[in-house]
């Protein structure tokens, strides 16, 4: 799975860090980002309630 966030729809609100640290994190620019190439089993859920909490429906996932 890969896990992406469109810069131009993420506001910075910080939830996906919240649901899911080790997957997004906020940069200095106040969009998250993600740190890893390859979610591995144990985060995907996670990113998968990052996504579905996302208030601007920024974060797209690739199975
Ligand atoms: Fe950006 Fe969505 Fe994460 Fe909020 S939850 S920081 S809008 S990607």
């Amino acid at each position: 799975m890969k896990t992406f966030v469109d810069p131009d729809l993420c506001l910075g609100c910080g939830i996906c860090e919240t649901v899911a640290p080790e997957v997004f994190q906020l940069g200095p620019d106040a969009i998250a980002h993600v740190l890893l190439d390859e979610i591995p089993a144990n985060l995907q859920a996670a990113t998968r309630e990052a996504m579905d909490q996302c208030p601007e429906q920024a974060i797209s996932i690739e199975e």
